[in-house]
């Protein structure tokens, strides 16, 4: 089954893959043409998801046209593992 996540009214979907790029070590990627998220399937599933949450981040800054915000790794980085940390110490509070 494939995962999909719903950013801002837009669907993407999630594909775990052997390999997320041949050209550079990766453990995500974001589409904004296809709107596809690739996520390097070896990884533990808590770094699944806050690389998963490494590229929502990448997504709601381009969807708000935040172009500074979206090319800037070292940000969007901290802001999804702040966010992903949270979320993972709270679970209760958002279900
Ligand atoms: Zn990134």
């Amino acid at each position: 089954m494939t995962k999909a996540v719903r950013i801002l009214g837009l669907d993407y979907e999630i594909e775990e893959v052997e390999c997320v790029s041949k050209d550079e070590l990766r453990r995500g990627e974001i589409n904004f043409l296809t709107n596809r998220i690739k996520i390097d399937k070896t990884m533990p599933r808590d770094l699944k998801n806050q690389v998963l949450m490494h590229e929502i981040m990448h997504a709601i800054f381009d969807l708000f046209g935040y172009e500074d915000l979206c090319t800037d790794e070292n940000k969007v980085q901290s802001i999804a593992t702040a966010l992903h940390q949270v979320i993972r110490d709270n679970p209760k509070l958002f279900l």
